[in-house]
């Protein structure tokens, strides 16, 4: 028998069951904490990177105000040089205007510092360059025009070279601005990729824990309870659901297994009550098969229409004890009180015994017999797997149409001694054999109006696997079956 059919719950039982919510939770709260954690970290990523352009842009816009006003200083100086060279008056810059525009400049500026720092070199050159425009103003004053020659000396090179200067430093410190914001934005993006790389190979470690996890706490459980459902709907009626898996799973598990043994149960009274009613049965059959044997060997010939109903009696009466002698030994096989008497017997004498005996049963079904030159030995209780054999054999003629061979072939391989009955009968459906060995189990494709019990393949099963053997079945429907009895050979 099948060792794992017969595990009893007791034996696959948890200590603790989870929950399939709390199982799913857990998954979710997983793989929702890995998201937040990485949408968290491209939230601050993004942030900085923000930041980081909005100083580079802060700091090119610096650089060229810078640029344009020291252009405009250089213009102005260079200009007033000129003149005071030439000695010429000539066009002049339009002074308010262009004093306007650089200090429009300068306010500008101010909307790009990006660093204290900043500020205090932007307002150092604004007030070189303010210093810068009160002397050239201060030069200016009492002309229109002024003189280039008075002009000239009254800008002192030195406020000029100031304000250039400290204009040179706003450009140096935006320029270091703008290089520590490139770095940093590709610092950023080089932890950005690590981060990015980091979190897919997180995520898909998380799913795949998440997926092993559900294949072996959920997935796992619910193939094995359905194994064991499956088991016993294909006729094994020790096979129980492990309790194993998520709580829910469990509850199932526990529900069938409770309805199973219930109707284990409830069989097994079934049978004890059939068993009891089929003992009972016995003795009046016995004394009637014995007033049909007085009746129809003691006195004169009795008249042929009695004889031919006492032979129908006596068919009958043979009937009714085959089929109270399944209910017996159903009953006693469940009960486990089925006793061998064990020894050591050629398999092929009982092979040719069973069919010496259906040979003039059904003298339309020619049975042909192959047996090996050498002995095939099997310790066996010799009554038992006779009536294996006569059931097989009676099966094979009931379900066979007349002049359908039938064929009893004997093995002895290594280890194991086989005997098979083939028939050319009805079949059995694919869909069938898994059912057939149960009590009571009467197919309706091929028992039909033929009468049986569904007891004696229940009954054959149990004795075969008693000897620690095996009943194999092949089958094809219109095509015939064969049955084969695998038992231990004697060593
Ligand atoms: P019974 O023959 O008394 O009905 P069995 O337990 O011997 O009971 O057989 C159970 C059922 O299996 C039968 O009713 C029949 O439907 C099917 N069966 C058994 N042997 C054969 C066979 N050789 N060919 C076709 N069907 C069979």
């Amino acid at each position: 028998m099948n060792p794992t059919a017969t595990q009893r719950p007791q034996e696959l039982r948890q200590p603790r069951q989870l929950s399939l919510s709390t199982l799913l939770a857990a998954a979710t709260c997983l793989l929702t904490g890995t998201a937040i954690a990485v949408v968290a970290a491209l939230v601050v990523a993004s942030t900085t990177m923000q930041q980081a352009t909005r100083i580079l842009g802060d700091a090119s816009e610096s650089v060229r105000l810078a640029d344009r006003l020291q252009v405009d200083l250089f213009l102005d100086a260079h200009q007033i040089s000129r003149r005071a060279g030439l000695g010429s008056l000539g066009a002049i810059t339009d002074h308010p205007a262009w004093e306007r525009e650089l200090k429009e400049g300068l306010a500008e500026a101010h909307r790009y510092v990006s660093s204290p720092e900043e500020g205090s070199v932007l307002e150092d050159a604004q007030r070189r360059v303010e210093a810068y425009l009160a002397r050239r103003r201060a030069a200016d004053a009492g002309s229109p025009p002024p003189s280039p020659a008075a002009l000239a000396p009254a800008v002192d090179a030195v406020d000029f070279d100031d304000a250039f200067l400290a204009l040179d430093r706003l450009v140096a410190i935006n320029l270091e601005q703008a290089s520590a914001s490139k770095a940093l934005v590709a610092h950023l993006g080089q932890r950005a990729s690590s981060a990015g790389v980091a979190a897919v190979v997180f995520f898909m470690a998380g799913a795949s824990l998440v997926l092993l996890s559900a294949r072996r706490l959920v997935y796992g459980p619910v193939v094995a309870v359905q194994e064991a459902i499956g088991r016993y709907g294909a006729g094994d009626r020790a096979a129980r659901a492990p309790l194993v898996g998520p709580r829910e799973l469990g509850d199932i598990a526990r529900a069938f297994n409770s309805t199973a043994e219930s109707l284990e149960r409830q069989r097994q009274a079934q049978l004890a009550f059939l068993g009891g009613v089929a003992h009972d049965l016995r003795n009046p059959l016995s004394a009637l098969r014995l007033s049909v044997s007085f009746l129809t060997v003691d006195g004169p010939p009795p008249d042929p229409r009695v004889q031919r109903t006492m032979a129908i009696v006596g068919r009958q009466v043979d009937r009714l004890e085959r089929m109270v002698g399944d209910l017996v030994d159903a009953s006693q096989i469940e009960a486990c009180k089925l006793d061998l008497k064990l020894e050591e017997r050629d398999l092929r004498e009982l092979a040719q015994e069973a069919v010496e005996l259906y040979r003039p049963v059904s003298p339309e079904h020619p049975i042909e017999l192959s047996l090996p030159e050498a002995p095939v030995l099997v310790r066996c209780d010799a009554t038992r797997i006779e009536q294996v054999l006569n059931n097989l054999l009676s099966n094979a003629l009931k379900y066979s149409p007349a002049g359908g061979q039938v064929d009893v072939t004997v093995r002895g391989g290594d280890g194991r001694a086989e005997i098979a009955v083939r028939d050319r009968g009805v079949g059995i459906h694919r869909t069938d054999l898994p059912q057939l060995f149960e009590p009571f189990r009467r197919l309706k494709a091929s028992a039909g109006a033929i009468p049986g019990t569904g007891l004696g393949l229940a009954v054959a099963k149990r004795i075969v696997e008693a000897h620690g053997g095996r009943v194999l079945v092949e089958s094809e429907p219109g095509a015939g079956s064969v049955f084969r009895v695998e038992l231990p050979r004697a060593s």
